[in-house]
């Protein structure tokens, strides 16, 4: 059976057809707006099933290349393969084996969930009636909704909302599933079942979930890219990046008042409150002075390291804690000889605990998102928990 024929032969989702994985290539996609913002430029990726985080600031370009792959947007340039399809030419094919979930979506307030998934997979080719239901009571149950089946979707939660989003998305056993900024506004509780739903996707499936939340992908991909300003910065294994920038970033305390000045004389990649008190990371080959602390980096450490425009080198003998001997898997767009970005170096990040119980670290743009190319020194801002560490998943071999 053809894969793009699979949306006929719905089974439920828990058992779906075996089928060979495919790969999603990505090649030099551009997209310049008609107001002139470069959205995407020359963005190259290669995906492989499984989840995978693109991770960016507001304004990067997520939601841009999200729309092309799902084909609701036009490219300007540049070409996109799930296995042999041509997702910028044959768009009735991908759309046979897309599950995509947007950053909005509206839904009738007033359907219930089992009518509106019953509807959808209606649309998405499932026709024989108990199929169908066979289908939809799955998606429900998978997706923990089958108790509130028949509440109206108006009263829904915005977790449950997001949930019943996935179950649409997951109608047909797609391949290519898209996820855009899917946690941003959940609460703690709402994002963690989330989170834990997403997780059991995409063994099969290319998983892309676009998020400005580090935790979002610190904890669900096993590969990522960092996009800003329609460019991707840094690609691969998130673990192999953190490991990378071991014995690079240094802590101290600074009096608030006293915070220009230190950012003048140090690289400062983030600068946290935590009890009131700012603490500052830099970044530097050695201890800048003795009231430096070293500090074990995590994905945040590598994210704001990449957003400060700073490289980060891999290396080839990880250091002595390193868990894992393999080489370095991810790739240093920003600083690799085909970059385009200028290598000035951007503002500081600042990053502000949380009062409130949720624990994601949100990363936003400070000002107004500006245009994308040069790239400009807008330093997001960013919540955060005080100094969590980063579940990371064992690396995937090259
Ligand atoms: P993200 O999803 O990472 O927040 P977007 O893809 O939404 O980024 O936006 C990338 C850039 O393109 C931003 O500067 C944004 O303002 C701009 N942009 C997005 N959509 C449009 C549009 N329809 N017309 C003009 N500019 C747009």
């Amino acid at each position: 059976m053809a894969y793009h024929q699979s949306h006929r032969h719905t089974s439920a989702p828990s058992t779906p057809p075996a089928r060979s994985p495919v790969e999603l290539k990505i090649d030099r996609l551009s997209k310049t707006y008609a107001n002139g913002v470069h959205a995407l430029n020359n963005v190259s990726l290669t995906i492989a099933p499984g989840m995978f985080g693109l991770l960016g600031p507001n304004g990067a370009g997520k939601s841009t290349l999200m729309r092309i792959l799902a084909t609701l947007q036009e490219a300007d340039a540049g070409s996109a393969h799930l296995g042999d399809i041509d997702v910028l030419r044959d768009k009735e094919a991908v759309r046979r084996t897309l599950g995509y979930l947007p950053q909005e979506f509206g839904l009738y307030p007033r359907a219930t969930a089992e009518e509106l998934l019953d509807h959808f997979a209606v649309l998405k080719g499932v026709v024989d009636g108990s199929e169908r239901r066979d289908t939809v009571r799955s998606l429900l149950e998978q997706t923990n909704l089958y108790e509130a089946r028949s509440r109206r979707l108006g009263t829904f939660s915005g977790g449950m909302r997001q949930r019943f989003g996935i179950a649409v998305a997951l109608i047909g056993n797609p391949r290519l599933i898209i996820v855009d900024e899917p946690t941003a506004g959940l609460d703690p509780a709402e994002r963690v079942r989330f989170l834990n739903l997403l997780s059991e996707l995409g063994e099969n499936a290319v998983v892309i979930l676009s998020t400005h939340i580090v935790e979002d992908v610190s904890d669900l991909c096993s590969r990522m890219a960092i996009i800003r300003s329609g460019q991707i910065l840094l690609e691969g294994v998130p673990q192999d990046a953190v490991r990378d920038l071991r014995g690079m970033v240094w802590r101290r305390e600074v009096p608030r008042q006293e915070l220009d000045a230190f950012a003048e004389a140090h690289p400062v990649i983030s600068t946290t409150l935590v009890a009131g008190r700012t603490v500052v990371n830099v970044h530097g080959d050695t201890l800048p002075d003795a009231s430096f602390e070293p500090v074990e980096p995590d994905l945040k450490d590598v994210y704001f390291t990449v957003m400060r425009g700073i490289g980060i080198s891999p290396r080839a003998v990880p250091v002595e804690s390193a868990e894992s001997p393999q080489p370095v898997e991810f790739v240093d767009r920003a600083h690799s000889a085909e970059s385009t970005e200028s290598a000035a170096p951007a503002e500081p990040m600042r990053v502000e605990r949380m009062d409130s119980a949720d624990s994601a670290h949100r990363v936003e743009p400070a000002g107004p998102v500006a245009s994308a190319d040069p790239i400009p020194p807008a330093p997001p801002v960013a919540e955060d928990e005080h100094g969590a560490r980063v579940p990371f998943r064992a690396p995937e071999g090259p």
